[in-house]
């Protein structure tokens, strides 16, 4: 009995001397999961970059990080606000509303959702068969559209998107809800002429739909329609996708669009270590960062501290503060 008790009062001290020699600012979490996209987009690779910059100090920090794909934006802010993930990565427009309690999110905002960096801006992306004639997103009357699978971010977008266009969905369109990734697959079998899809460019989900027999373009967006989104919300820009990474698209001419922010966030109570050390991997590698993606190339220290919508996690600012960077 003795021994029993002296063996459990050793371990109880073990583990006090252990805790205690743990360094006050350690990683909490052992493995921590970045919430992503599909892996024909580009949120995908994102987390893949972030993982990749984090990891490279695994052993000193004692932790992994870990892409995991997903449905995108809403599924990335529900699995961060329900702990499955640490991190995930989100349009602006999105964390807005989940913040501020509209739109999905109506009378329930979620005030512990905090940003971590801006990232690359995504574009509103209406890629059309040929021989459907689109050539102008009012012309998707009547025509085959994918809007993606109920409940995911493209469902949502398309839904805004087609209000604005006057389009109802149920009278004016033969409706496809394919996740968007299969959408590039549907375009190629004759299944749909056309799917909208916010993403980065450029993309793996383009490649695809341009790449086999059927011809396929990207539908320039008009002045009206871009001013009047433009106008609705802060975050929202026009834009130009730049398509010369499309070998087999026939026009390189960049088409006019809408712009939205993508945003890497966390949650308030993910510790301040952790978020700190991402920042920090990113920031201090930000050359190699940038040359993970082309979409990726336009970030700066300053556009990616500026911007994010949503009150920084004290981990994200304290990296600022201690770099000298504004935000
Ligand atoms: N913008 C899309 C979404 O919010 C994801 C695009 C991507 O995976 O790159 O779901």
């Amino acid at each position: 009995m003795k021994s029993v008790l002296s063996w459990a009062l050793r371990s109880a001290l073990l583990a006090l001397l252990l805790v205690h020699l743990q360094p006050v600012d350690s990683i909490a979490e052992k493995t921590i999961n970045i919430g992503t996209g599909s892996i024909t987009g580009v949120y995908y690779n994102t987390g893949s970059a972030v993982a990749k910059m984090f990891n490279q100090k695994r052993q000193e920090y004692g932790a992994w990080m870990l892409n995991r794909p997903s449905a995108g934006s809403l599924e990335n802010i529900n699995e961060v606000l329900g702990g499955q993930n640490q991190f995930g990565i989100s349009q602006a427009n999105f964390l807005f509303n989940a913040w501020n309690g509209m739109g999905l999110w109506e009378n329930s905002p979620k005030k512990t959702l905090r940003a971590v960096l801006g990232l690359y801006t995504e574009d509103l992306t209406l890629i059309a068969a040929d021989d459907a004639e689109i050539n102008t997103a009012i012309d998707l009357k009547g025509k085959r559209l994918n809007i993606g699978e109920p409940g995911s971010s493209d469902h949502e977008t398309s839904g805004e998107i087609l209000a604005v266009l006057g389009i109802d969905p149920a009278k004016d369109l033969q409706l496809s809800e394919e996740p968007t990734y299969i959408a590039s697959e549907k375009i190629q079998s004759d299944d749909i002429d056309a799917y909208f899809y916010t993403v980065g460019h450029p993309n793996l989900s383009v490649i695809e739909a341009i790449s086999g027999e059927r011809k396929v373009h990207i539908v320039p967006f008009e002045p009206d329609f871009i001013d009047k989104l433009a106008a609705l919300r802060p975050y929202l820009l026009a834009d130009q996708i730049d398509v010369t990474f499309y070998e087999k698209l026939e026009s390189k001419a960049p088409v006019p669009t809408i712009g939205i922010k993508s945003v890497l966030f966390t949650r308030e109570d993910v510790g301040e270590e952790t978020v700190y050390r991402v920042v920090k991997s990113i920031m201090e590698n930000l050359d190699l960062f940038r040359r993970q993606h082309p979409a990726f190339s336009s970030l700066t220290k300053e556009n990616m501290s500026h911007g994010v919508i949503i009150p920084l996690h004290p981990g994200a600012e304290r990296y600022f503060r201690e770099a000298g960077i504004a935000y």
